[in-house]
């Protein structure tokens, strides 16, 4: 598997009222192929600006960002972003906002269209396309959200907290359906996240930021004995403690 990402010496100093902020420092890491990545780190060490940086959406004051080899500049189509809100226009219907990245993009065609009713379709979505967001469960609005990034056929997906607004038990049945719809269209992905557990459940390595000014303190290959691995099985691994426990002492949480 090949780096499809790379992410050389970054650094951001925000410049405000009070001062300059030093949000991030030097931060190196690359992401495979089909690898599903996620950063963990305290509130407000830097984990939004670094994926803010990587979409190309904040130049960052330091370092480079490669996507196949090549640097990023501007916002780029072949970058999904997906935050904790859904951000679905409540006034268009569940296929309109399914269109919309496409619409952005001045992206659509017959075969576009085809392409996202498809994708709702396969994704148990068909009977709801002419409703509106407000008659759908949170679960089903973030399904939807995804759907709207992938008809757009990024290269790779980038979640921001994507499931911090989500109840617990929701949370759990989502990490294992947007999981499932990643890993069946090949897609790349970094999770950002500040819950431990999430970051364990979802991914192949976990990448743990210090706190502000964020810095890679440590990364951990994930590797779980389970038969067919999803975020719920994960968490019944017998390793799946020993994980927790190592990033949770890394992350030195206090109260
Ligand atoms: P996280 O996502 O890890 O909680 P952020 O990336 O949102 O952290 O923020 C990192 C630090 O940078 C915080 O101290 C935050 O207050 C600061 N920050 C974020 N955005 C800006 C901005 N536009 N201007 C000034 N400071 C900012
Ligand atoms: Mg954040």
């Amino acid at each position: 598997m090949y780096d499809v990402l790379e992410i050389h010496n970054i650094g951001m100093k925000y410049q405000s009222l009070d001062g300059e902020i030093n949000a991030l420092e030097d931060i190196n890491f690359s992401v495979r192929d089909g690898e599903f990545l996620s950063i963990v780190g305290p509130s407000g060490c830097g984990k939004s600006t670094l994926l803010s940086i990587i979409s190309g959406l904040l130049p960052a004051t330091k370092g480079r960002v490669l996507l196949n080899g090549e640097k990023i500049n501007g916002a780029s189509r072949k970058i999904g972003y997906m935050l904790q809100k859904d951000h679905l226009f409540d006034w268009r219907t569940i296929y309109k906002n399914v269109l919309l990245g496409l619409e952005i993009q001045k992206n659509v065609s017959p075969k576009a269209k085809d392409h996202a009713l498809a994708m709702l379709k396969t994704y148990g979505l068909d009977e709801f396309r002419n409703a509106y967001p407000s008659q759908l469960s949170g679960g089903m609005r973030q399904r939807v959200a995804l759907i709207r990034t992938l008809v757009t056929d990024p290269r790779i997906l980038l979640l921001d907290e994507a499931f911090s607004a989500l109840d617990y038990q929701t949370r759990l049945a989502v990490n294992d359906d947007i999981y499932a719809i990643i890993k069946k269209e090949n897609k790349t992905a970094i999770l950002v996240t500040h819950d431990i557990s999430e970051s364990i459940a979802m991914s192949d390595r976990v990448v743990v930021l210090s706190k502000r000014p964020g810095t890679v303190k440590n990364t951990y290959q994930i590797r779980l004995s389970c038969d067919h691995r999803t975020p719920l099985s994960s968490r019944e691994a017998p390793e799946f403690r020993h994980y927790f426990q190592d990033i949770w002492k890394e992350l030195d949480v206090h109260v």
